[in-house]
């Protein structure tokens, strides 16, 4: 599932060649992308209209458009985006939507599983819309160590319950949660609200390590996230837990073990990482 590096890649990807050009045709095929609105009614709405920004919240993609509104886009399980000069898109079963730019560029939106959501918000919606959903960007300069600690005070949930919560912290998911919490060395079922100042330093530091990181390589692609450009991301070669089972922790050579916390499968090394 894309988290904020893969989005985050996605965004620096689309933005040159989105920023500015016009959609002049737009085309959704399933009505699950845009429900409860009619597909070809959002559709519609967005020909005319000039992409100003294309910006990212957490794990969303917002494409800010010259009217005030944003076309509020959550790739969930297996949503892409691919751009390719008109008439260039190869054939796909799972394209659910394309947009014509009239740069002469094609955006194509494909998603297997169909969980992936396009929203049309008007400019007095967008704010209460991502308020309600996402707590601060942990890559943003605000986002401080005595900021976390204060988000965590009196949390009882396992820390990575806590990391996992987009209300809590934005864009941090399964993947980049347990590289963060073996690079702090915390546990993942510690109480929130009972790490000590220097573990919640430490967790502040690995989480921002972690998505930066992903960002460099330009996210891990396990099955369905590519680049716009059709590449791979790179993390998947530089994890240190997520997946990893038996294989020995990079710090320490104990086998890195694989527990079930939050309803998700966790990956963690019991000798760095102690309850
Ligand atoms: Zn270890």
């Amino acid at each position: 599932m894309p988290e904020l590096p893969e989005v985050e890649t996605i965004r620096r990807r689309l933005s040159p060649v989105v920023e500015g050009a016009t959609i002049v045709g737009a085309e959704i095929v399933d009505p699950r992308l845009t429900r409860p609105f009619d597909p070809g009614v959002v559709g519609a709405a967005l020909v005319g209209e000039r992409i100003a920004v294309l910006e990212r919240r957490g794990k969303y993609l917002l494409w800010r458009l010259a009217s005030g509104r944003t076309l509020v886009v959550h790739l969930r399980m297996t949503g892409s985006l691919r751009h390719a000069p008109h008439g260039e898109l190869s054939e796909d079963a799972h394209r659910r939507a394309t947009l014509e730019l009239d740069t002469g560029t094609d955006l194509a939106y494909r998603d297997v599983r169909r969980f992936g959501t396009w929203e049309l918000l008007d400019a007095d919606h967008l704010r209460p819309y991502l308020g309600a959903r996402l707590g601060p960007e942990p890559l943003a300069p605000s986002f401080s160590a005595a900021r976390l600690g204060r988000l965590l005070t009196g949390r009882t949930a396992p820390v990575k319950a806590f990391v996992l919560d987009q209300r809590r912290i934005a864009g941090v998911g399964n993947i980049y949660a347990d590289e963060a919490l073996w690079r702090a060395r915390i546990h993942p079922r510690r109480p929130a609200g009972g790490l000590d100042p220097n573990e919640v330093a430490r967790l502040h530091r690995a989480l921002r390590a972690a998505l930066r990181r992903g960002i460099a390589l330009q996210g891990s692609t396990l099955t369905d996230y590519v680049t716009p450009d059709g590449e791979a991301g790179g993390m998947q070669h530089e994890f240190h837990v997520y997946g990893r089972l038996g294989e020995p922790c990079d710090r320490c050579g104990t086998p890195i073990e694989r527990i079930v916390v939050a309803g998700r499968g966790t990956w963690l090394c019991p000798r760095c990482q102690r309850l």
